[in-house]
């Protein structure tokens, strides 16, 4: 009987491109007919109404109950003439993923039947069945409800025949539930803040933004051979499989032309991605053989997070049509590269202005520099803090693994930005700078954007880098949810600036001169972080000595990574700002570990499984053949001979006989390993004990299982090799 794996691959010889209807207008034309927007809010609302909203989307004002009424009935309105028959809120709870509940518009009549229907009171708020979701505990303590609460800042659109409101999820004490709860307090935190220190170059400054533009990258693999693979189907990557004889080291794939039919599956995602008003830009291949990239063009935080969790979404069900499946994981694959979510960000005012651009004249350049350096200080500040929210089971294999950035937290910030820096640090310590010499500094740095963005060596192995107008995180996971870097990075940013304002209004008091009192604040600054500043390349074991002697962490256990949410100095920081209470904290860092182990317990059941169930019978079955062909061979040669003719054949018995002995032997301690850890009742030991004692065997099992694929007859061998995994299209 044929294995799945050979039924996938004949499955996989008929597949052709799925063509896609083009649309017929422009892409400006339908982009976001699916989403309820200013203009169709003002389409679809009275003055009073739209007024309303726009008011509560632009200046957080709140929404009264008769507003609300108005823009439920509005938004059903235009909701039903698009198809929706159903409404959910869509939040973003501490899982992979994003939540909905679908409910039906529909209500009882008084004439009989039943009417649609929908309220201010269901769009503003919602009692979804809390309990399932992570709490970190906060639910046991306090209150088993938890509910949904309106963001109006993101807004509504349909998915399918359901409209979707984007919300926050909190518990009925009033703890975030969800990503999204602390990332808007995040990003006001550094409005504020950021609007603060703006003040000092340009009173028009009211509102900062935050920006995001995310870049996804992704694997496709074929259907079919997805399904064979039950490893892939649970845990999201391979947890074993002999390499590639040819991968990634023609470098052919990166930029290469794209597939057809993924090129097919790209142009029918698009479609619906832009019909919901995504603004997807750029595609191409990435570096690993069926790795591809999707980068947006940036939008506000909030708005740009939840446009990546619905773009992974999306991108599952599309890809589905095309006869692909989406694999988000950090790390499908062993020995290859794994796929990250770079996050650009920046700060850009209502005037304008990106905070992080080096402006034209010498007073929008100082603002540029007080910028970069007291990024360049929370950074270095809580280095250990951006690492926390980022670090994850699958992201523990990109992470300080080789490849993509190290667990150690640098920035890289260019010849240039650096050269201004040391000048300016270099000047300051013995004397005052000459106004001459502020302007001629100032004046420079206005000609970096040339140099930058002519500059191609921008590093690709810092995890922090400056790219000209924006910072990128390399860091983030590709199956991230990106609000959790994003709370992180814009806390410590607010929290500095917050900082750096106090020691400038210092001097001031002390009648220094504004501008001069800028100057010496940031001069004190720079030396302090230096050692966070690093252009050279990140993944040589010359930087982690190098780092190590300047005193940056590198810290690569996930556990111990995600305790630096604890520390003192990450508590306050989140509890000033009021991003988030102790409790919250701690409980965060509670789900976190358990996804942790989760995770873990997960890989390590799957692999047991495999390896007994699939493994080692194959190998059986071809230890077997080979022993009734030495069989064969003793009876029909004489003694010499048949010992010259069988020494291959029993090496290789023996060869097979030690692999299936390891591999039972690890899985029984591997088994016997999780028994013990699953007894610790405290979840932070519980998580170490899996780091430590249950998550090496996933390494040194899959060694015994991929020397057997090396030489188990490859007609029997059950699952899709990463020949096939990699380069089928
Ligand atoms: P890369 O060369 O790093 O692959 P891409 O062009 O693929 O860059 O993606 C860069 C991302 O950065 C895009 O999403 C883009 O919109 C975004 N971006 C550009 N400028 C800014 C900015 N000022 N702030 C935030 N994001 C930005
Ligand atoms: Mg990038």
């Amino acid at each position: 009987m044929a294995t799945l794996r050979f039924k996938a691959l004949e499955i996989l010889c008929t597949r052709k491109p799925i063509p896609v209807k083009r649309e017929e207008n422009l892409t400006s034309d339908y982009y976001g007919m699916l989403v309820f927007d200013r203009p169709k809010m003002k389409k679809y609302l009275s003055k009073e109404s739209y007024k309303g909203i726009c008011d509560a989307i632009d200046n957080g004002t709140t929404i009264d109950r008769k507003i609300a009424d108005q823009v439920a009935i509005g938004m059903k309105a235009w909701a039903m003439e698009n198809g929706a028959t159903h409404y959910t809120h869509w939040f973003h709870p501490l899982t992979d993923g994003t939540a909905e509940k679908h409910d039906a518009f529909i209500d009882h009549s008084e004439l009989g039947g039943v009417v649609e229907s929908f309220s201010g009171k269901l769009l503003a708020q919602q009692e979804p069945d809390a309990s399932s979701f992570p709490s970190g505990g906060i639910r046991n303590t306090f209150e088993a409800r938890g509910y949904t609460a309106w963001d109006v800042s993101s807004p509504a659109f349909i998915v399918g025949t359901t409209l979707s409101i984007p919300t926050v999820f909190i518990s009925y004490t009033g703890e975030a539930l969800d990503y999204k709860a602390p990332l808007l307090k995040a990003l006001n935190a550094v409005d504020k803040a950021a609007v603060d220190v703006c003040q000092y170059f340009d009173k028009n400054v009211t509102q900062v933004q935050a920006n995001l533009g995310w870049e996804q990258e992704y694997f496709l693999v074929d259907e079919a051979l997805y399904y064979a693979r039950p490893d892939l189907i649970l845990t999201g990557r391979t947890l074993m499989g002999h390499s590639s004889a040819k991968d990634q080291q023609l470098e052919d794939h990166y930029f290469g032309s794209i597939p057809e039919r993924v090129a097919m599956f790209m142009q029918d995602f698009e479609n619906e991605a832009y019909k919901l008003g995504i603004p997807c830009k750029t595609r191409h291949n990435e570096v690993a053989p069926n790795q591809f990239e999707l980068a947006p063009i940036f939008e506000e935080v909030n708005l740009a997070n939840d446009h990546n969790q619905l773009v992974m979404s999306l991108m599952d069900k599309i890809a589905r049509h095309h006869g692909f499946y989406v694999l988000l994981h950090e790390k499908p694959f062993a020995g290859i590269n794994g796929s990250g979510k770079h996050n650009n960000w920046s700060l850009s005012t209502n005037t304008g202005v990106n905070l992080y651009s080096p402006g034209k004249n010498p007073k929008s350049n100082l603002q540029f520099l007080t910028y970069i350096v007291n990024t360049m200080k929370a950074v270095y500040d809580n280095q250990d803090l951006l690492r926390a929210s980022i670090v994850s089971a699958s992201n523990s294999h990109r992470l300080g693994a080789n490849e993509a950035p190290p667990a150690i937290i640098s920035s890289f910030l260019g010849s240039e930005v650096n050269r201004m820096l040391d000048l300016l640090e270099e000047n300051v310590n013995d004397r005052k700078m000459t106004p001459d010499e502020k302007t001629s500094l100032k004046l420079n740095i206005g000609r970096i954007p040339e140099i930058l963005l002519d500059n191609t060596d921008r590093n690709r192995t810092s995890p922090f880098a400056f790219t000209g107008n924006r910072f990128e995180f390399r860091a983030v996971g590709s199956s991230a949810n990106c609000a959790s870097a994003m709370i992180a990075l814009n806390s410590v940013v607010a929290a500095q600036l917050i900082t750096f304002k106090k020691d400038v209004d210092v001097l001031i008091e002390k009648d220094v001169k504004k501008d001069e009192a800028i100057f010496q604040v940031l001069k004190k600054y720079i030396p302090e972080c230096k050692a966070i500043r690093f252009d050279g390349n990140g993944y040589s074991q010359e930087w982690a000595d190098e780092a190590e002697r300047r005193g940056l962490t590198n810290i690569k256990s996930v556990p111990q990574a995600l305790e630096a949410y604890l520390y003192d100095k990450s508590r306050k920081i989140f509890t000033d700002l009021g991003i988030f209470t102790s409790i919250e904290i701690e409980a965060r860092v509670e789900v976190e570990m358990e996804k942790y182990t989760k995770k873990i317990q997960i890989e390590s059941r799957v692999l047991g499984d495999i390896a007994i169930n699939h493994i080692v019978p194959t190998a059986i079955a071809y230890q077997t053949s080979l022993m009734e062909n030495v069989k064969g061979l003793k009876e029909i040669f004489a003694d010499a001979e048949y010992i010259e003719l069988a020494g291959a054949r029993l090496d290789l018995i023996r060869k097979i006989s030690g692999h299936i002995t390891a591999i039972k032997a690890q899985v029984n301690e591997m088994t016997e390993a999780r028994k013990v850890a699953n007894l610790i009742e405290h979840s932070k030991d519980k998580t170490y004990a899996y780091e430590k004692t249950v998550r090496p065997y996933l390494d040194t099992i899959r060694y015994h299982i991929d020397k057997l694929e090396e030489v188990v007859d490859n007609e029997i061998w059950p699952l899709p090799k990463y020949r096939e995994l990699l380069f089928t299209r």
